[in-house]
């Protein structure tokens, strides 16, 4: 993982984290870590035999590649809520209004006719001021104009988050972030709606989409933490 909150986050939310009855996640490994793990084992990628990922988690698509940049989880959640809406798969996935390295993105999205308007902003400050911004437009009688916000707590994404390796500065943000819109575009399956796994899970445990099994299952809750225990 990208991402060193995920160690705190198998752990939360009892119930959601272990609804089998065992946690659903067993360890979570930054980047970072799994870096030092494969460097400690002496293993030599470029001279280890071609195989097939495991199931499930092997299969993935371009959509689940973007979700580690700026803009990548509303860019997805777009294809498929097209998909969703219409029974077509979108001419051209690439939301071009929602990627880059600008702080604050706002603009309009059309699907299929409707007009929805997005805000991705990445950086706990640009967080901050979006939210801060619409409670004190809530608080003066105004309704948010926005139909869809996407936040993410690093700068550029999960490609600089607290996991990664070293030294990331925007230099490598940006190569970073072109790596992985390389890897969408070269993807067979760009929507999450295509993958076989996913769809198979829908089918013989979630029922559909928005179902309440998967509302209760997909979603969480977040509430205020203490920084330290005492
Ligand atoms: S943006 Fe940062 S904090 Fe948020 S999930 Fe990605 S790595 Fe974690």
């Amino acid at each position: 993982m990208p991402c060193t909150a995920k160690k705190h986050e198998i752990r939360r939310d009892g119930e959601h984290a272990s609804s089998s009855g065992v946690y659903d996640v067993d360890l979570v490994l930054t980047t970072r870590e799994l870096a030092r793990l494969i460097l400690s084992r002496g293993l030599d990628f470029a001279s280890l035999p071609e195989s097939e990922a495991d199931s499930p988690i092997g299969e993935y698509t371009g959509a689940g590649t973007i979700f580690g940049v700026t803009g990548g989880v509303m860019e997805a959640a777009i294809r498929t809520a097209y998909y969703g809406l219409t029974g077509t798969e979108l001419a051209d996935p690439e939301i071009k209004l929602v990627r880059g390295m600008d702080e604050v993105k706002l603009g309009e999205v059309d699907v299929n006719g409707r007009k929805v308007r997005v805000a991705v902003v990445h950086g706990m400050s640009n967080a901050k001021a979006l939210l801060e911004k619409i409670k004190s437009d809530k608080a003066a009688g105004k309704e948010s104009n926005l139909d869809f916000i996407e936040i993410m707590a690093c700068r550029g994404g999960c490609i600089a988050g607290g996991g990664q390796p070293y030294g990331t500065d925007d230099r490598v943000r940006e190569e970073r972030i072109a790596g992985l819109y390389t890897d969408d575009e070269k993807s067979a399956k760009r929507c999450s709606h295509q993958n076989p796994s996913i769809q198979k899970l829908y089918k013989e445990f979630l029922g559909e989409p928005l179902s309440e099994k998967a509302h209760h299952l997909l979603h969480t809750e977040y509430h205020q933490i203490p920084l330290y225990k005492d």
